[in-house]
């Protein structure tokens, strides 16, 4: 035999079994979304080389080392989008929404690309649905998608979530803090990790957030943003506390919470779970006020938020909601024909029961009475028609009631309509 094949390292199918979940996710996530007024939009996979690096920020784990780049057309190529805000962004700019409606909320769900090291919950290939609010500076908007965030988790059963938030400042503020940082870290940059000696001269902010314990110790000397933040951006702060409390969102401020996309100003925050240890966090977002400039676009306010679903999967499974793998219901009917003669009618009887909105399947491997009969039980089907020549004969089929054992004689012609009245 030829050599098989597996999918690439990095990637998982969804199969029959897992989808059912995943199905109720994106189903509860587009409910909550529309119901706060966001409109589905979907960008292509793939888009310039140039948007994720203008958008993202040459120096970020992103664009460095994770993107999927191939050559095509210009020279900067294309890229599998590792992230979606930056297409929606781009699509706001392309189609001049700001002209004829800046203000625009948008959501997607779909799948985004990452080179990572392979390693426990981190894929190549993943799945996040997020929500963007676009054209204004509201801080209550701020608000908003956390609240949106926190009821979609809340509807699929996730009740103990925990909300951090925090402000990393504007390009008034920002600038002023990192050198702060820069030097009072100067002197203990030798005991730094590798990643943040670099991220020293590159985004000193992120030192902040290091997982790395000598580097956290470091980190906890440090200054707080907050008592750096222009005044535009304190009061905006406020604001979002504000409302976050005012909507009963119970919220925890962590000064050192800074994202790794170098887009994000005031507002970022992320979700997390407990059940997750290291890589706990679930959804993440915030504000970008300067992403819509960055790519072409006039000076718009922005904030939204990317939820991971495989990693909010992971914590619905941990969080024991109820939700095990299955593949959903069998079909109502389960058609088993006594002969192959019969076959044909049974096919037949099969594709008017689902064309009348009934499910039915059947056997279509030639297999004996018996052994139809056997799948019939064991796909636990609620009716099992027996299609056979005696009955065929008299334009009828029999059908059986797997939970009482019951058999009735139904007229093919009325088969349809008898099944629907029995309610199943
Ligand atoms: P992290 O610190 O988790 O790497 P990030 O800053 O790279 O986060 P975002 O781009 O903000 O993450 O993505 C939001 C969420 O998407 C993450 O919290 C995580 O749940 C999920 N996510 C990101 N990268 C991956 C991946 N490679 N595999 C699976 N899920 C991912
Ligand atoms: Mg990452």
């Amino acid at each position: 035999m030829a050599k098989t094949i597996k999918a690439p390292r990095g990637t998982e199918d969804m199969m029959p079994q897992d989808w059912r979940l995943w199905r109720r996710i994106e189903e509860t996530a587009r409910e909550v979304f529309e119901l706060a007024g966001y409109y589905e939009i979907r960008t292509p996979v793939f888009e310039d080389t140039n948007l994720f690096v203008r958008s993202i920020g040459e120096v970020t784990d992103i664009v460095e080392k994770e993107m999927y780049t191939f050559r095509e057309g210009d020279s900067s190529g294309l890229t599998l989008r590792p992230e979606n805000t930056a297409a929606v962004m781009r699509a706001y700019v392309q189609y001049e929404l700001h002209k004829t409606k800046k203000f625009q909320k948008f959501y997607y769900i779909g799948p985004m690309f990452r080179k990572e090291r392979p390693q426990a919950g981190r894929l190549r290939q993943f799945h996040q649905m997020g929500v963007e609010a676009i054209g204004a500076d509201d801080p209550m908007l701020d608000a908003e998608t956390i609240i949106v965030a926190v009821d979609m988790y809340s509807r699929l059963g996730l009740n103990d979530v925990a909300v951090n938030i925090n402000s990393i400042g504007c390009n008034d503020c920002r600038p002023g803090f990192r050198d702060i940082l820069k030097g009072r870290l100067e002197e203990q940059r030798g005991e730094l990790c590798g990643l943040c000696d670099k991220r020293m001269d590159r985004n000193v902010l992120r030192v902040l957030d290091c997982k790395e314990e000598k580097c956290g110790k470091i980190a906890a000397d440090l200054p707080s943003i907050h008592e750096h933040l222009c005044p535009c951006c304190a009061t905006h702060f406020e604001e979002v506390k504000k409302s976050l409390s005012m909507s009963g969102i119970d919220y925890v401020v962590d000064d050192h919470l800074v994202r790794g996309l170098d887009y994000y100003s005031k507002t970022v925050y992320e979700i997390t779970h407990h059940s997750l240890g290291a890589r706990s966090t679930i959804c993440a977002g915030g504000r970008y006020d300067y992403l819509v400039e960055e790519i072409g676009g006039p000076p718009t306010g922005a904030v939204g938020f990317a939820a991971g679903i495989e990693a909010s999967i992971l914590a619905l499974k941990n969080a024991a909601t109820g939700d095990g793998d299955n593949a959903g219901p069998a079909p109502d009917i389960y058609a088993v024909s006594i002969s192959k003669e019969c076959k044909a009618d049974c096919f037949n009887i099969v594709n008017n029961l689902r064309a009348a909105g009934i499910s039915a399947d059947m056997d279509f491997e030639d297999r004996s009475t018996k052994a139809q009969m056997r799948t019939a039980n064991k796909i636990g089907s609620k009716m099992t028609l027996i299609v056979g020549p005696d009955e065929i004969e008299k334009g009828a089929a029999k059908l059986k009631n797997m939970e009482s054992g019951d058999e009735n004689e139904v007229e093919i012609e009325k088969m349809a309509e008898f099944i629907k009245e029995l309610n199943l």
